[in-house]
């Protein structure tokens, strides 16, 4: 069996899975090492899968443009173009907060915005009464991506033109001179380069105190009539998400948080109940909205709500993707695109130049303490 790759990938999240991808792309050696199921695991066994551009801290917005962001998209974006169900995305939110998505509309250029001052253009206006004062912006080319199918068209491609091993856990790293020895149970594989992509949980050490594993709980409740999109319901500080005609997950908001998600206490809490007086305030009868079931998921979560891409130290030849925060299903197709970029560069020994140091630097784990591995 092979034993040696450029570059290793572990966790076959949606990260690990579309940045494997655009290396292999990229035409690099590529192993993807998974210890379960891909995508099935971690935090994209249960994303929402709503891809949206329109983002509010600009340092995100070049990993959650829309397009490729050197305008020639490869197999991720294709990928996800393919699998993207065109609803459309709604945001009901203040004017104050409407003006601060449409910041991100000037300086980002997002296409098919729509700004309407009251919510009557959304579903023939049976939200309007309950949300008097609120205004509503359209993001006509948003919608969702099927998680499943895409981690799983992604996964397919690396293991026809490069290695994917899944129900394989890493163990631990170890770093050499200028490669790294990757263990998982009896097997040693070594790369010039390892990407840690395995959210909130994993073996690799993290910048301390960067990074936390928090709760996403959500409900998925029967009603008469599920939206015909889905809505970030800024007002009621949650998602609206239409799983068919008649049901709608939603976001509950009593979360809890632990270093890492193996220590996370995964009660339901109070989000059911959280969840229906939420969605009631919406319009949605209490008498015909029956909550068919409430689940808790999570996510891996920085401190400044930024991702953690980049070296785990100065000379370190691991590369950390993770801390997305609750939103990296949407920001896949760039992250993959911009460290197939930066491998590619490290491989070849051209250095980045200023643009992509200034859209990475946010997000490099350095801002947080460095780590030293064993
Ligand atoms: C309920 C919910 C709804 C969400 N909705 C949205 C949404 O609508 N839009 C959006 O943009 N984002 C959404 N998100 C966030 C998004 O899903 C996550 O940010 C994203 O899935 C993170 O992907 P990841 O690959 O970084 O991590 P993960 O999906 O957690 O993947 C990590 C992988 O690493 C593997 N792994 C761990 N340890 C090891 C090991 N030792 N060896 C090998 N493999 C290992 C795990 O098995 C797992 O497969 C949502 C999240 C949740 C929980």
């Amino acid at each position: 069996m092979k034993t040696s790759f450029d570059v290793i990938v572990i966790g076959a999240g949606i990260m690990g899975a579309s940045i494997a991808a655009a290396l292999v792309e990229s035409g690099f050696d590529v192993a993807l090492m998974e210890k379960g199921i891909a995508g099935a695991q971690g935090a994209t066994r249960d994303t929402g899968g709503i891809v949206r551009g329109l983002e509010l801290d600009a340092a995100l917005r070049p990993l959650t443009r829309r397009e490729s962001l050197y305008g020639n998209p490869g197999i991720v974006h294709a990928l996800y173009e393919s699998a993207l169900n065109r609803s459309g995305v709604a945001y009901i939110a203040s004017a104050e907060v409407c003006g601060q998505y449409l910041e991100a509309v000037d300086s980002e250029g997002c296409e098919g915005i729509e700004l309407h001052a009251s919510v009557d253009a959304l579903d023939n206006g049976r939200f309007s009464p309950f949300c008097a004062g609120e205004c509503l912006l359209i993001e006509r080319n948003g919608g969702t991506v099927d998680a499943r199918v895409t981690v799983s068209n992604l996964c397919r491609y690396v293991s026809e033109k490069a290695t994917y091993l899944d129900h394989l856990a890493v163990d631990r790293c170890v770093e050499m001179d200028g490669h790294v020895q990757v263990h998982a149970g009896k097997l040693c594989l070594e790369a010039t380069w390892v990407v840690d992509a395995c959210g909130a949980s994993g073996p690799l050490p993290r910048p301390s105190n960067a990074l936390h594993a928090r709760t996403i709980p959500f409900t998925r409740f029967g009603c008469d009539q599920a939206p015909s999109m889905p809505i970030v319901a800024h007002h009621l500080n949650t998602y609206l998400l239409p799983l068919g005609r008649n049901l709608v997950q939603v976001g509950g908001q009593r979360r809890q948080r632990a270093e890492h998600a193996d220590q996370l206490s995964m009660a339901p809490l109070d989000n059911e109940q959280d969840v229906m007086d939420r969605v009631s305030r919406l319009g949605y009868d209490r008498h015909h909205s029956l909550p068919v079931v409430t689940q808790v998921g999570w996510d891996a979560y920085t401190e400044d709500g930024r991702p953690l891409i980049g070296r785990s130290s100065a000379k370190s030849h691991i590369f950390i993707a993770t801390g997305f925060c609750g939103i990296g299903f949407k920001m896949a197709p760039n992250v993959a695109e911009l460290l197939a970029f930066e491998l590619g560069g490290l491989m070849s020994g051209v250095s980045m130049d200023a643009a992509y140091r200034s859209v990475m630097d946010a997000f490099r784990p350095s801002r947080f303490a460095e780590v030293a591995l064993s």
